[in-house]
């Protein structure tokens, strides 16, 4: 066993819009298996920012399928909805810094990337007191360099591709894009795996730890499992709940997918199983690939 790292602090950080599925629990199985082969702490947070996306019931259904699945979480859950007072800290010194103006601009000022090309700037004091959204500005020159421990060197011209993106939404929810760096930053995280439909969001969040002066976790962009048409499991498609009286299957299938050597049929039990898989864990045996069709390594969708 590895020694205890008290240095690794990784973590899964679902959004209860609807129960773990596969693809939802290959992204933790990774992260967790990650953290226990390098002996360090894994934890879990809730990202329940955003009411009307999420379903009643899911946060406690998938907490409760983690741990059927034997994924204790280390201290307790940080559910996002408790943490709007951090978020309006970090917001304060984006303001002082002069990085942030009111947007209440309509779709037709959107470029295609969301960006607000309209006239608000020239605004700012008659917004303030009607619904708007706030938006950062990402300086033009501002590039943004990070090697992915999977997907490799990555770049993007931030200042070029994404001039300015939402930090608080106009119905007055706080956007992902800020909260995700406020916890990691809280929670100390050090290494981030989570699905490749993440990684074009990476740059933003390293865009906003300098800007928070937060150190930058390690990113690993794991491949998603997607449908014969291509598409990411999710609940919008029908991706089915796991059923956590399977969760032996369950989890060899999800070993199966990182390409990680699979428990001999002796190893019996979620706890024989995931001490098998954390000391066998080998993160540059899975594929450095951002999707793999579930039909392709036999798994029904
Ligand atoms: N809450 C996000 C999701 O469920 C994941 C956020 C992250 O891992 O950074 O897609």
């Amino acid at each position: 066993m590895p020694s205890a790292n008290t240095l690794y602090r990784g973590r899964f950080a679902p959004s209860p819009t609807g129960p773990l599925h596969l693809g939802s629990l290959i992204a933790a199985l990774a992260s967790f298996l990650d953290a226990r082969h390098c002996g360090g702490r894994w934890l879990v947070r809730m990202e329940d920012l955003d009411p009307p996306r999420e379903q009643p019931g899911a946060a406690d259904s998938i907490l409760h399928s983690l741990q059927s699945h034997g994924l204790h979480w280390d201290g307790e859950v940080l559910y996002q909805s408790t943490r709007s007072a951090a978020y309006s800290a970090a917001r304060h010194e984006l303001l002082q810094a002069g990085l942030l103006f009111s947007c209440d601009c309509g779709r037709t000022a959107l470029t295609p990337a969301g960006c607000c090309s309209g006239d608000c700037r020239t605004r700012q004091s008659e917004i303030f007191h009607t619904p708007h959204a706030i938006r950062v500005t990402v300086p033009p020159h501002c590039q943004i360099e990070f090697t992915d421990l999977l997907q490799g060197r990555q770049h993007a011209a931030l200042g070029e591709s994404l001039p300015n993106f939402v930090i608080r939404r106009k119905d007055g929810l706080d956007a992902y894009q800020l909260a995700v760096v406020v916890d990691d930053a809280e929670q100390g995280i050090t290494h981030v795996l989570r699905g490749s439909d993440l990684l074009d969001s990476s740059p933003r969040q390293i865009f906003l730890q300098q800007q928070l002066s937060y150190s930058q976790p390690a990113y690993c962009h794991l491949p998603v499992i997607t449908t014969r048409l291509g598409q990411k499991f999710s609940k919008q498609n029908q991706a089915p709940a796991l059923i956590d009286d399977e969760a032996e299957q369950n989890l060899r299938r999800a070993l199966r997918f990182l390409h990680q050597m699979e428990p001999p049929a002796s190893v019996a039990g979620v706890e024989q199983i995931l001490a098998y898989a954390t000391e066998h864990w080998a993160l540059q045996q899975v594929p450095a690939t951002l999707a793999i069709a579930a039909h392709s390594i036999g798994l029904s969708t």
